[in-house]
């Protein structure tokens, strides 16, 4: 082989291993940038928080094993902990995902709405998450959590008395650059006790209450978030016929620029 073509074929393998490097170390930092991402988990709901203190919360986990390659996707290569892991309520579609996870990922605290789970799933999970070295803890209306940088406050449940969605979790996430209204499968009910009780409700963006249903994301209640972007957690073709025409037709009227995921994939709001 001729020494100029040798020369040339090594400089090829340097430039490419360059590129790679550049590559990789763009999307690590594409990664621990700040954002709310609603996972593309089909007929179910999974929010990942990356605060800007780098740590990672995970708020719901869908149904099946999609939240992991959607999380492996997300977080950093080098992390594989999740420092806060939030149950909104036990249904299925939001606390599946959880069963994988816990056995594939280090989940510091475990957080959930209070509720007594009363399916095998929910009480398959609830064990899962007792075994060290998560923590258990309950969030009800009145808590917070927070960084140097963000404030996740819960609104809803008062206790946990209230069952499935009537009981789901609500919170508001506030970072300097953004608010999230988070509803969980929160319903109309819900709404308005919420705005009963005078919370601050005000928010850029609004995760849609039970994916689209028409029992929830009352005109009310979008009136009184008043955000720009409404995010649908959906899945292609559900059962349920989520989301209704009805409440696109509500937050349309109500000014909200509408994405989902079962058309848009996950969905991304830089904190
Ligand atoms: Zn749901």
């Amino acid at each position: 082989m001729p020494q100029e073509l040798t020369t040339w074929r090594r400089l090829a393998l340097v430039m490419l291993l360059c590129v790679s490097i550049i590559l990789v170390a763009h999307e690590e930092y594409r990664r621990g940038q700040p954002r709310l991402v609603v996972l593309d988990v089909g007929q179910g709901d999974a929010l990942y928080i990356r605060t800007p203190e780098h740590q990672d919360i995970l708020i719901d986990a869908g149904r099946g094993d999609q939240v992991i390659s959607q999380l492996t996707r997300e977080m950093p290569y080098s992390d594989r902990t999740i420092e806060l892991a939030i149950a909104t309520h036990f249904d299925a579609d939001h606390i599946g995902g959880f069963e994988p996870l816990l056995k594939q990922m280090t989940i510091k605290l475990f957080a959930t709405n209070g509720a007594t789970p009363t399916t095998k799933l929910g009480n398959e999970v609830m064990e899962l998450a007792t075994q060290e070295p998560a923590e258990l803890i309950v969030l009800h209306a009145g808590a917070r959590v927070s960084g140097d940088s963000y404030l996740l406050d819960v609104l809803w449940p008062r206790d946990g008395s209230e069952s499935a969605n009537k009981g789901s979790l609500v919170a508001l996430l506030k970072t300097a650059q953004a608010s999230v209204m988070l509803t969980g499968d929160a319903d109309n009910s819900v709404e308005r006790s919420l705005i009963a009780s005078g919370a601050d409700l005000k928010a850029d963006v609004l995760k849609v209450g039970h994916h689209g249903s028409k029992s929830s994301s009352s005109t009310e209640f979008l009136q009184s978030v008043g955000g720009a972007r409404a995010l649908i957690s959906v899945g292609a073709t559900n059962r349920y016929g989520h989301p209704t025409e009805e409440v696109i037709e509500r937050l349309t009227q109500a000014g909200y620029a509408i994405e989902r995921t079962d058309q848009d994939g996950s969905i991304t709001v830089p904190l």
